[in-house]
């Protein structure tokens, strides 16, 4: 088995899985990792799958969620 998220491993993804992570907005970086909130599947890079896991940052999908459920109790 090939590194999934390195080399021969990420040729077959759109642009060698390069382009804009959703949670920290940078461009051109690798988007390796797919994260689930609310249904909906992200693609996000290392540095925020990292820090979504150590509940530093969250998605912005999940965060839309939260916002709504306050708004409508
Ligand atoms: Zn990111």
């Amino acid at each position: 088995m090939s590194k999934a998220h390195r080399g021969k491993g990420i040729r077959d993804q759109f642009a060698y899985g390069r382009g804009e992570c959703p949670v920290c907005k940078r461009n051109n970086v690798k988007i390796l990792y797919e994260q689930e909130a609310g249904g909906v599947k992200f693609k996000i890079c290392k540095t925020c799958r990292a820090a979504i896991k150590n509940g530093t940052k969250s998605l912005p999908q999940a965060e839309e969620a939260k916002t709504e459920e306050t708004a409508a109790s």
